[in-house]
C-alpha cells in the first residue's frame, strides 16, 4: 500500500512549476522541442486482425545553452515540457530556494514599505492605496492627508504578509496588522501616527503643492454618483434592507460609509477582507469599537479578531465575514482597485447578500454554481463525472475553504491492489468476501498466497481540512475504492460535504447529532479545532422552515410527503426517467399567497439536466419526476422552504419580505423534456456496490475455483470484461476463449487483454497460471468444434441480446454439441426493473403492498439492445426445460438483492453441470469451423510455469 499527498491538488498552494525555473534562468534560451511518437507500444497489440486506431503521445526535447535533455513520453504536450524541464534542473543542480525573512527584517521591511506609500512616486503609481492617497488630500480641514490604518492594513497585502513573519497569528487575525503598522509608524521619523479612537497616519510634511494639484485634475468623480448598498443591522429583529449611498465629487468615499455607520469620520470604519467571489471588491464596512486593542501584546486568546466588542455582535455580518462584527455593518461595492485611478463601484442588492449568505454552505454552492436554488441539491452520491452536474466535489470544498478562511483542503491518496468495499449495499450475496482475502503487493511481490489475487490498481483517498494555521480539523476517508484517483478525489470530496451540509442544515440542535453519523461517512471531528473554525459560523443561520399546513391533496397520483395538489397532466409517452438517467426539465417556482390571488414568479430554468437517483434535486422534484414521462408536466405546490432561498433567487427583496409576511407556500411547475437512457453499466453501477458486472464476474471465479477447471469459453465475451478479470486471480485456468459476433467488442478486448499481459509479464509477477488465450469472431450459436471441450463455459448477460429463439437455440448448441462441464447463463431478472427505474425504495415498498405485478407491465428493458428480458419465471422454465433435455443439472440463483426478497436477485444466473463423462468423446466436425475466425491470440512463452 502507497500513500502519496497529492500537492497539486491544492490550487493555491501552488509550488513554482519546473518550466517557471528553468525561464527564470534562461528566459528565452529555453528551446522546448515537441515531437509526436508515432508507434506507442503501450497501445500496440500485436496479432490483431482488425485495424486500430492509436492515440498520439508526446517526447519533449529542451535545448539550454549547454544542455540538451529529452522527456519521456506523455500524454499531454505540457506534461513533456515539465519533465523536460524537471530533467534539466536535475542536471544542472539548480536549487529553489524561498528564504524568509527574520523578525527584524521584517519589521525593517514594514517600515520602509509605510515609508514608500506616502512617498511622492507612489502617489502616481496604479495601486488601490494610491487612489486613497489621492482622495485623503482633498479632504478638507485638519483630516486632510491622513490615512487611516484600516485602509492601510487591508488594501496592501505586502504589510499583511510582513506582518506574519513577526506574528503568524496575523493569519487568523487580520486586525492585528493595524497594530503592527502603528508600531512601526511610531519608529518612522516625519510621521503622525495616532491610536486613539482614530487610528491614521499621516506624513508630517505636506506633499509639493503641484504634485497634490495636478493630482487633484485628474482625480476625483466628475458627478455625484449612487451606489445601490446593503445594511445589515445588528438587531436580529430587522430585516436586511437596501440603503444608497450618495457620493459627492467632493468627499472621501469612506466618509460617506462612516455617516451611513453614524459615525463621524472614515478612520472610525473597518473594513473587512473581500467577500464572495475571489475577484470581487465587495467588503463589509462597519465602526471600530471604542475599546480597540492596537497593542499588539495584549492578545485575546480565542477571539478570532482582537477586538473588543462594546456591544451585542451583528449575527449576520460577523458570519459573512468570519470575525466578529458589533453594530450595524454596510455590504457594499466601492473602493480603489488596481485597474484604474477612479472610483470603481457596483451595486449590491439584498439579493446578493442572500446569495452570499447561501454560498457558505456547501449545498448552497452547489445550488449556486447550477444557478437553480429552488430546485437543485447537492446530490448525495457520485457515481461518474459524465453524469455529474454543476461544480465538481472538489472544487465545492475548495471554495467552501475558501469562505471558510480555511487552508486548501488536503488530498492523499491510498493506491492499491483492488479491494472490495466492505459493505455492499442491495447485495446480500458475500461475493465480496472473495475480494477481501486480496492479498496486499508490498513492491509488487505477493506477500502471501491466497486462492485468489488481484493486481489492479485502485485509489482511495483522503481529504484533511485545516485551518489557516495547519490545525486538523476534520479527516474523511471513505471506504470505497476507485479505478480512478480524480473519482476517489471527487468521491471523499463529496462525502465531506454532504456531512457538513447536513450540519449546515440542522438548525434543531446544532452539531449534536451529526457525531453520530460522521462514523459513516469516514469522518473524524476533531472538535476543538472543528467548533473554532466552523461551527462558530453555524451560529445564525437564519432558515427559516415555514411550515404551515395546507389545502386538501385532490388529485395526487402518488402522496409525497410535504407536497400538496400533485397534478401530472399530458398523455403517457412511456419514456421515463429511472435510476442513473439523465432526465431534462424546464421548470419554473412561484410564490403563491394563500386565499388571495397573488402568484409571483421567482425562479424558471430551462434545459435543467441532472441524474435521477442520486438526490441532485430537492427530494419533492426527484419523487415527482420519476412519477412523470417526457412530454408530460406536473404541478405542485409545497409549504416548506427556506426563505433565505427564496431572497437570494428573487430580486426584489421587499416585495418578497411583504409577500413571506402572509401565508404561502411555492408552487412548482415542471416539464419533463428528455430523458437520457442510462448506460446498464452505469445503472448498475449506481445502485449496487461492487457492481453488479462485477459481482458476477466474481460468481463466475467462485465457481471457476471451485470446479478446479483448467479451461474456459466466454460465450459473448464483449470487451472481456471477464477475460480480464481472470487475469487478475490465482485459479487453476491454463487456457481461456473468448468468442463474439461484434468485432469492436473484441478490439477491446484484444487491446485491454494484450496491455494487461504486457504490464504482468514487466512487472515479474505471474499471477495466472494462463498459459495460453484465444479471441473468435462468431456466433455463438453456430456450431463449431473451436468451442467444444472446455470444462466450463460463460455466457454473461449475453442471451438477451438475441432473439428469444436463437438464445434457446444457444441453450440447444451449447449443451448438445459444446458440451462444457458447467455452463453458467446470467441474465437480466425483468422483474427487478421496477427498482431499478423507480424511485428504489418507493418501488420496493409498493411492491411489497400490491405484490401484484402491475407496476412491470410499465417497465422498459435496461438497454436498448436488449430483445427481451425474462421474469423468474420465464428464466426457470427455460433452464429447467434446457437442462432436463440435455441431461444437466441446474440450480439458479442470482447477484444483486436477494432470492428471498421480492423481487428476487438484480441479475439471474443458471449454473449448468454435467455429471456424466464425455467418454464417446465429442462430435467433431472441422468443416464447421469457418464459423469462428481466430482474431487474436497470445500464447505464454515461459517454461518455468
Ligand atoms: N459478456 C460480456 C458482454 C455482454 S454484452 C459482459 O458480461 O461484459 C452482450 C454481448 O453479446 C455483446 O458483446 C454482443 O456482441 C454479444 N452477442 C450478441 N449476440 C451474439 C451472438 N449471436 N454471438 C456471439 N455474441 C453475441
Ligand atoms: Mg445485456
Amino acid at each position: 500500500m502507497e500513500t502519496k499527498e497529492l500537492t497539486g491538488v491544492a490550487p493555491k498552494k501552488a509550488i513554482v512549476t519546473p518550466k517557471t525555473i528553468i525561464h527564470q534562468k534562461f528566459g528565452t534560451k529555453a528551446c522546448y522541442t515537441i515531437e509526436e511518437v508515432k508507434e506507442s507500444d503501450e497501445n500496440d497489440c500485436p496479432g490483431l486482425s482488425i485495424p486500430q486506431k492509436r492515440p498520439c503521445v508526446y517526447r519533449c526535447s529542451l535545448q539550454l545553452p549547454e544542455l540538451l535533455v529529452v522527456s519521456g513520453i506523455f500524454k499531454k504536450k505540457k506534461d513533456a515540457e515539465q519533465s523536460a524541464a524537471e530533467l534539466a534542473i536535475q542536471k544542472l543542480g539548480i536549487r529553489v530556494d524561498t528564504d524568509d525573512p527574520t523578525p527584524e527584517e521584517a519589521w525593517d521591511s514594514i517600515v520602509a514599505r509605510i515609508n514608500y506609500l506616502f512617498s511622492e512616486n507612489f502617489l502616481s503609481s496604479l495601486h488601490p492605496l494610491s487612489g486613497h492617497m489621492g482622495a485623503i488630500l482633498q479632504r478638507k480641514g485638519d483630516l486632510c492627508g491622513s490615512l487611516p490604518v484600516s485602509v492601510l492594513a487591508v488594501y496592501d497585502a505586502k504589510l499583511g504578509s510582513l506582518c506574519k513573519y513577526i506574528d503568524p497569528e496575523v493569519e487568523s487575525n487580520p486586525f492585528l496588522v493595524m497594530s503592527y503598522i502603528i508600531k512601526a509608524t511610531t519608529k518612522l521619523s516625519g510621521f503622525i501616527a495616532t491610536a486613539e479612537q482614530h487610528p491614521w497616519i499621516r506624513k508630517q510634511s505636506p506633499y509639493p503643492e503641484d504634485i497634490v494639484d495636478s493630482l487633484l485634475k485628474q482625480d476625483g468623480l466628475q458627478e455625484p454618483i449612487q451606489v445601490a448598498a446593503v445594511r445589515i443591522p445588528s438587531s436580529e429583529e430587522k430585516s436586511v434592507e437596501a440603503v444608497t449611498l450618495h457620493i459627492s465629487s467632493k468627499e472621501y468615499y469612506l466618509n460617506i460609509i462612516a455617516n451611513e455607520l453614524g459615525l463621524e469620520d472614515a478612520s472610525n470604519v473597518l473594513i473587512s477582507r473581500n467577500l464572495g467571489k475571489a475577484s470581487s471588491e465587495t467588503r463589509l464596512f462597519f465602526a471600530a469599537p471604542k475599546s480597540y486593542i492596537l497593542d499588539p501584546s495584549s492578545k485575546l486568546p480565542n477571539g478570532k479578531d482582537g477586538l473588543h466588542l462594546d456591544g451585542p455582535s451583528n449575527l449576520r455580518a460577523s458570519y459573512l465575514s468570519g470575525h466578529d462584527i458589533a453594530g450595524d455593518a454596510i455590504l457594499a461595492s466601492i473602493g480603489y482597485t488596481w485597474k484604474c485611478r477612479d472610483l470603481f463601484y457596483e451595486d449590491v442588492a439584498v439579493q446578493s447578500y442572500y446569495r452570499m449568505l447561501i454560498g457558505k454552505t456547501p449545498g448552497g454552492i452547489y445550488k449556486l454554481s447550477r444557478e437553480a436554488l429552488l430546485a437543485s441539491e447537492l446530490p448525495s452520491r457520485f457515481t461518474t463525472r459524465a453524469n455529474w452536474r454543476g461544480s465538481f466535489p472538489r472544487d465545492i470544498l475548495c471554495n467552501f475553504c475558501r469562505q471558510h478562511r480555511l487552508s486548501e483542503p488536503l488530498f492523499s491518496i491510498i493506491s492499491h491492489a483492488s479491494k472490495e468495499p466492505t459493505e455492499s449495499c442491495g447485495s446480500n450475496l458475500k461475493v465480496a468476501d472473495l475480494g477481501r482475502d486480496v492479498i496486499g503487493c508490498v513492491n509488487g511481490a505477493p506477500t502471501t498466497s491466497r486462492p485468489m489475487q488481484s493486481d489492479t490498481e485502485m485509489f482511495q483517498c483522503e481529504v484533511k481540512l485545516l485551518s489557516r494555521c495547519e490545525n486538523l480539523i476534520i479527516k474523511c476517508f471513505p471506504k470505497d475504492c476507485f479505478k480512478k484517483q480524480n473519482d476517489a478525489i471527487q468521491n471523499a470530496s463529496l462525502k465531506l460535504l454532504v456531512w457538513l451540509n447536513n450540519n449546515f442544515n440542522n438548525t434543531v440542535v446544532p452539531f449534536e447529532p451529526l457525531y453520530e453519523t460522521a462514523d459513516i461517512f469516514g469522518i473524524q471531528i476533531f472538535s476543538e479545532n472543528f467548533f473554532r473554525e466552523i461551527s462558530h459560523y453555524h451560529s445564525i443561520q437564519n432558515c427559516q422552515q415555514l411550515n404551515q399546513s395546507l389545502g386538501i391533496n385532490s388529485s395526487c397520483t402518488t402522496p409525497v410527503k410535504g407536497v400538496c395538489l400533485l397534478k401530472i397532466e399530458g398523455p403517457d409517452s412511456g419514456v421515463c426517467p429511472c435510476n442513473g438517467s439523465l432526465s431534462c426539465i424546464s421548470y419554473s417556482v412561484s410564490l403563491v399567497v394563500e386565499g388571495e390571488n397573488i402568484k409571483k414568479v421567482i425562479e424558471v430554468t430551462n434545459n435543467f439536466e441532472f441524474e435521477v437517483g442520486v438526490g441532485a434535486v430537492i427530494s419533492y422534484v426527484e419523487e415527482v419526476v420519476m412519477q412523470m414521462s417526457v412530454g408530460q408536466s406536473a404541478y405542485f405546490t409545497t409549504s416548506i422552504f427556506t426563505s433565505d432561498l427564496i431572497f437570494a433567487s428573487a430580486s426584489d427583496s421587499v416585495e418578497m419580505q411583504s409577500l413571506l409576511s402572509s401565508s404561502c407556500c411555492l408552487e412548482y411547475e415542471i416539464n419533463l423534456t428528455k430523458v437520457a437512457e442510462p448506460l446498464e453499466e452505469r445503472m448498475e453501477q449506481a445502485l449496487f456496490n461492487p457492481s453488479l458486472s462485477k459481482q458476477r464476474v466474481e460468481f463466475a471465479v467462485r465457481h471457476i475455483i471451485e470446479s478446479h477447471a483448467t479451461t474456459l469459453i466466454d460465450f459473448g465475451c464483449g470487451s472481456g470484461s471477464l477475460l480480464e478479470a481472470l487475469l487478475k486471480y490465482q485459479t487453476s485456468l491454463e487456457k481461456i476463449v473468448g468468442v463474439d459476433i461484434s468485432p469492436k467488442g473484441l478490439t477491446r478486448a484484444a487491446k485491454v487483454l494484450h496491455s494487461k499481459l504486457v504490464t504482468n509479464s514487466d512487472s515479474g509477477v505471474q499471477l495466472t497460471s494462463i498459459k495460453s488465450l484465444i479471441l473468435y469472431e462468431g456466433s455463438i450459436t453456430k456450431f463449431g468444434s473451436r468451442l467444444q471441450g472446455f470444462d466450463i463455459g460463460t455466457c454473461l448477460e449475453v442471451i438477451e441480446h438475441m432473439d428469444e429463439d436463437e438464445a434457446c437455440l444457444f441453450g440447444d448448441v451449447a449443451l448438445s454439441f459444446f458440451c462444457p462441464r458447467i455452463l453458467i447463463v446470467s441474465t437480466p431478472n425483468y422483474e427487478y426493473n421496477v427498482v431499478l427505474q423507480r424511485s428504489n425504495l418507493a418501488a420496493q415498498e409498493q411492491y411489497e403492498e400490491s405484490g401484484e405485478k402491475t407496476l412491470l407491465q410499465s417497465c422498459k428493458f435496461r438497454n436498448h439492445d436488449h430483445k427481451f428480458e425474462w421474469t423468474r419465471e420465464q428464466f426457470q422454465k427455460w433452464a429447467s426445460g434446457l437442462a432436463a433435455q440435455h441431461n444437466y443439472n441446474v440450480e439458479i440463483s442470482g447477484v444483486g438483492g436477494s432470492a428471498d426478497i421480492e423481487p428476487g436477485f438484480a441479475s439471474q444466473i443458471a449454473v449448468f453441470k454435467r455429471e456424466w463423462s464425455l467418454e464417446d468423446g465429442l462430435l467433431k466436425d472441422a468443416d464447421m469451423d469457418h464459423h469462428y475466425n481466430k482474431i487474436w491470440e497470445w500464447v505464454c512463452h515461459r517454461k518455468n510455469k
